[in-house]
């Protein structure tokens, strides 16, 4: 629910914290839902490390509404990375933003799309409460957090209250 004028909030409790190990070739964002669908999770912040073969990172055009994609072909350190886990259409959802380097330091970074894993460790902090959707936000044309009486309400309620024209791919929208 709106707190204030301007947040939107909730509290959650802290759940498990896990640790995980994500496989060598791997894609990383396939990898690390695999992860907390086994260990079912639905909500979690989670942190990560290591290093990618290649990464597509974006970053959003706030006139067009629309993912400016940055492809880098070479190998990166994942000198930082932060990541939400919630739902989107009732199915986990990562929404992931991470700072790459390469053999010179020089840094990229910016929204996650995908990159494909040398070696990564994740560290993530399980969080427990309400339900935690993403549902298509008009103003920024992103799937953004809503809380409040909407709030666990059922995947498929929520499935079919999407808009018209609302992407259906993981990669983007958040
Ligand atoms: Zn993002």
């Amino acid at each position: 629910m709106w707190v204030g004028v301007n947040m939107q909030s909730a509290s959650y409790k802290l759940g498990r914290f896990l640790l995980g190990r994500l496989k060598h070739n791997s894609s990383f964002v396939k990898s690390t839902l695999n992860f907390v669908k086994e260990k079912r999770v639905t909500m979690a912040v989670f942190t990560v490390i290591g290093a990618v073969k290649k990464a597509k990172l974006a970053c959003y055009d706030h006139v067009k509404h629309e993912y400016q994609q940055i492809k880098l072909d070479k190998p990166l350190e994942i000198a930082s990375c932060f990541g939400n886990l919630s739902l989107k259409d009732g199915k986990p959802f990562v929404h992931v933003h991470a700072v790459l380097s390469d053999a010179a330091g020089k840094t990229y970074a910016g929204h996650l799309i995908n990159a494909t894993v040398f070696a990564a460790e994740l560290h993530l902090q399980e969080l427990r409460g309400n339900k935690l959707e993403r549902e298509y936000d008009q103003t920024t044309g992103l799937a953004l957090w809503e809380f409040g009486e909407r709030q666990g309400k059922s995947a498929k309620t929520v499935r079919s209250s999407r808009k018209v024209g609302q992407s259906r791919s993981w990669l983007d929208r958040a």
